[in-house]
């Protein structure tokens, strides 16, 4: 088997893949110094232009406003499926997280939900249909705005008594 001495460490390795990043130019097809040597110099590399990069990305970004959202109109249905698949595949996790992110914030919820029902937001109005079994698209504008008036009624009565 043919072995290569990493240029930087100088340490002998087997001139493989495992050891070495491709380089076409390189002997055997392969870079001169070793992985760990390249992955240190890319980190350093990194850590050392970490400005620069930032401020490459940031200087696209202005130039091209809107890049994120013409990338996130072109690639819609590409995302979509993505984010299904995702949750599909980690269902378990999703799901964890969700209830760790509803536990953790149960006090805002419990506020969110009273301030909807004070103002008898839409969200509030829905639950009152989805509580008596009816789905939210079998809801629409018009259903909501004239459950929200009874409801106003109802409240006004109930004052009055
Ligand atoms: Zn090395």
């Amino acid at each position: 088997m043919e072995r290569r001495i990493c240029t930087k460490c100088k340490k002998d390795f087997i001139a493989n893949l495992k050891n070495f990043k491709k380089n076409k130019k390189g002997k055997y097809g392969l870079s001169s110094t070793c992985i760990k040597c390249h992955n240190e110099w890319h980190r350093i590399y990194r850590l050392s232009n970490e400005k620069k990069i930032k401020d490459n990305n940031e200087k696209y970004r202005n130039e091209n406003p809107n890049y994120d959202k013409e990338y996130g109109l072109k690639n819609k249905t590409k995302i979509q499926i993505q984010k299904k698949k995702y949750i599909l595949e980690n269902i378990k996790l999703v799901k964890k997280y969700h209830k760790e992110y509803k536990r953790r914030n149960a006090e805002k919820y419990r506020n969110l939900g009273q301030l909807y029902r004070d103002r008898l937001a839409d969200p509030y109005i829905k639950s009152l249909f989805n509580s008596q079994g009816i789905s939210n698209d079998r809801i629409n504008s018009e259903i909501i705005e004239t459950k929200r008036l009874i409801v106003k009624i109802k409240r006004e009565l109930w004052k009055q008594n």
